[in-house]
């Protein structure tokens, strides 16, 4: 469990449905901010240059200026793409990350051949920044490890020609100290980007899962089903729908109290979450009723579900007897369902039938056998 939060910081790969879209929104909604702010003082800046260089090397700096403003705005203003999806929000996170190494080479060019004195020298001297810029415009963003470390070749790239080019005019202690910085510029916004996404994640976890059964709670399952539903829908896959009801649940309740029925309900959400794969969804959709969305899964594939929560087994009750479920499974292909609450509510009916066939069974399909799922002493 540890594991699985830390390596949520590390890759974007094992990271939740709702993290890689809440993150992908976080990350354009920062790339724009911050292209129009670049954009503004970017521009502005202009005056300074006129203020203290001669007007000839002034002019030189405002064209690259000028164009730098230029391709801000169009990070500003790239079209949102339908899906907001996380290869739209890198794209614009490269671009904004791409205008500033590039503004960076050609200023540099110009500069270096340019001698200028006194407060002129330190503004000169302020362009040669850009690479610590870039390093600490990391921590705006909530990027994991991979991301940074990509992102980080920029400005290590940059810094890396800068002073291999002019090795024989910087001393060796002067190029380790260059790197230093940036190492550790680097290595602080890191971590800022990490924390971001941790905190990211936890509020998420809070906001979308049951405290009691650690399930998702149903609207924003809802909202994930449906994004499973188009996405089975466009690409043609199977999208499956397991409905799973607790038998005889009241009856636990009344015999021990409601504390120690939640003890129990809690025990079989466990057991429904961990028999379903990584990417399966288990939604709890009402109070004992749990919705198991399984993509790229078809009616008869997931019967490996339902043998996995025999093995399993769904807890016990304070009596020692087992505690056993009815399912109901639907399949959007096979059973025509156009919509994904059609595919929940023929699940569930299924679950009923199954109820009326004795409870503790499953039920594939309309007059398909209800075949028993626990086997009971
Ligand atoms: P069946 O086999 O027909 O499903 O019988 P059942 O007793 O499970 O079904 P019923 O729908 O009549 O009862 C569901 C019960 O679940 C009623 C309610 O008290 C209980 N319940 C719902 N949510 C919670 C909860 O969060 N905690 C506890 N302890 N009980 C809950
Ligand atoms: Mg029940
Ligand atoms: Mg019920």
């Amino acid at each position: 469990m540890k594991f699985a939060r830390l390596a949520v910081l590390v890759s974007p790969r094992r990271h939740p449905e709702m993290l890689t879209r809440r993150r992908a929104l976080a990350i354009v909604a920062l790339a724009r901010g911050l292209a129009l702010l670049f954009a503004g003082l970017t521009l502005a800046w202009v005056a300074v240059d006129y203020a203290v260089f001669d007007p000839a090397l002034a002019g030189r700096l405002a064209v690259v200026r000028l164009i730098a403003v230029v391709a801000f705005a169009m990070v500003w203003g790239m079209p949102p793409r339908a899906v907001s999806g996380l290869a739209s929000a890198y794209a614009r996170l490269l671009a904004l990350f791409a205008i500033p190494a590039v503004f960076h080479v050609a200023t540099q060019e110009i500069l270096r051949t340019e001698s200028v004195e006194g407060l002129a020298r330190g503004i000169a001297a302020a362009y040669s920044l850009v690479p610590y810029a870039i390093a600490a415009g990391i921590a705006a963003f909530p990027i994991v490890i991979v991301e940074c470390a990509i992102l980080a070749l920029l400005p290590l790239g940059l810094l890396a020609g800068t002073t291999l080019r002019d090795a024989t005019l910087v001393g060796n202690a002067i190029v380790l100290d260059a790197f230093w910085l940036l190492f550790l510029i680097t290595g602080a916004s890191t971590f800022a980007a990490m924390s971001q996404v941790r905190l990211l994640a936890a509020l998420i976890r809070q906001a979308t899962r049951d405290p009691l059964t650690g399930c998702l709670r149903r609207e924003s399952g809802a909202e994930l089903l449906e994004a499973q539903f188009r996405l089975s829908q466009r690409s043609g896959t199977p999208l499956t729908v397991a409905f799973a009801d607790l038998d005889r649940f009241k009856a636990v309740n009344d015999a021990w109290g409601h504390e120690v029925g939640d003890q129990v309900l809690s025990a079989a959400a466990r057991a429904l979450r961990e028999s379903v794969r990584e990417s399966d969804l288990v939604l709890r959709w009402g109070g004992e009723e749990f919705a198991l969305v399984l993509p790229d899964t078809d009616a008869k594939a997931a019967t490996r579900l339902v043998d996995r929560l025999r093995e399993r087994g769904a807890g016990q009750r304070p009596d020692g007897r087992a505690v056993t479920l009815s399912i109901g499974i639907a399949e959007r292909r096979a059973d025509a369902t156009p919509t994904a609450s059609a595919l929940v509510d023929l699940a569930d009916q299924r679950m009923y039938v199954a109820k009326q066939a004795g409870r503790n069974r499953c039920v594939h399909s309309c007059g398909g056998e209800a075949r028993i799922i626990f086997d009971l002493p």
